[in-house]
């Protein structure tokens, strides 16, 4: 059976095959926006959404924006350059590359490919914040018979309240989540929002059977997880022990701003992190395999 969804996202990017947003080889979806703002963010141009301003219009070499009927910046991807010179002119720290995406355009550009594919993961920006989106696009997938191999992930920063996961749980096949922070004191000075409805997802997905991964930023000297590693320790073993450890080492790639001024992370102090908490759990941790 085939559903008709006219849902749309605003999906910044898409890219066709990856093989470490999930299990497998994967169709990966990046949503346009996020209530996160954090300030180490490698991809910021994802956080706000378009206001229109029109700043970037004639700052584009190729005349690839422009202004529709309805006085709305629209981008024409096929005279792109990809130079991001609206990226850089935008003040609002937000993008004009996006595009609005029906659920059966999505099933479409899928359906393509799915041959070749493990699964889809929807990703950002912060995925949640496009809830009904994704759930309409889950819930088709797992309804329609050539693409019902497919697992539906979500890449997350953990925020969505429980009731917005039990929408989507009967649909998701696991989801991984960023835990930046553990006091939340530092939580709240680096993304601007507390932890606790990150830590509540974590559990919740975990007792679900949907926890496939969990992210642990290094970033030394600003956040706290290798000073936490009690902390850390104790919650890493509450999760089934299937549940991946992702280590991931602050970089200056795409950053800006203040975190530019930052340390990055580097192999050896990644491997302290690593060393300190491998005593402590039975999960299986693993390291980054870049350092740039
Ligand atoms: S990246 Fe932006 S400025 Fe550059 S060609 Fe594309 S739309 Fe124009
Ligand atoms: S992308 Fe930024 S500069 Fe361009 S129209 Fe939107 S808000 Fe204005």
């Amino acid at each position: 059976m085939t559903l008709v969804s006219q849902k749309q996202a605003i999906v910044n990017r898409i890219l066709n095959f990856s093989c470490v947003d999930g299990p497998g080889n994967r169709l990966v979806i990046f949503l346009q926006g996020c209530n996160f703002k954090c300030i180490n963010c490698h991809n910021p141009y994802t956080i706000n959404h378009c206001d229109h301003c029109g700043d970037c219009v004639s700052g584009c070499p190729t005349h690839a924006l422009s202004f529709n009927q309805q006085n709305k910046v629209v981008w024409d991807e096929s005279l792109c350059t990809q130079c991001d010179q609206c990226l850089d002119i935008c003040p609002s720290h937000s993008s004009p590359k996006v595009k609005h995406c029906s659920v059966d355009e999505m099933l479409a550009l899928i359906r393509k490919q799915h041959v070749f594919l493990s699964g889809i993961t929807v990703s950002g920006g912060e995925a949640t914040l496009q809830l009904p989106f994704i759930v309409e696009l889950f819930k088709a997938i797992k309804a329609d018979q050539e693409l019902c191999h497919l697992t539906c992930f979500i890449d997350s920063n953990g925020y969505l309240a429980e009731t917005g996961w039990q929408r989507v749980l009967p649909y998701l096949d696991g989801a991984m989540i960023d835990l930046k922070s553990w006091q939340n004191e530092t939580h709240q000075w680096l993304v601007g929002r507390d932890n606790h409805r990150v830590i509540q997802s974590i559990r919740l997905l975990a007792s679900a059977g949907k926890l496939h991964e969990l992210r642990l930023l290094h970033i030394p000297g600003k956040s706290d997880l290798d000073q936490e590693i009690e902390a850390i320790s104790t919650l890493i073993n509450e999760l089934p022990n299937e549940v991946k450890i992702r280590l991931n080492a602050f970089q200056h790639h795409g950053v800006v701003g203040e975190a530019l001024t930052w340390q990055k992370c580097s192999k050896a102090q990644m491997e302290v992190f690593y060393q300190s908490l491998q005593a402590k759990v039975s999960n299986s941790i693993m390291l980054p395999s870049v350092y740039i």
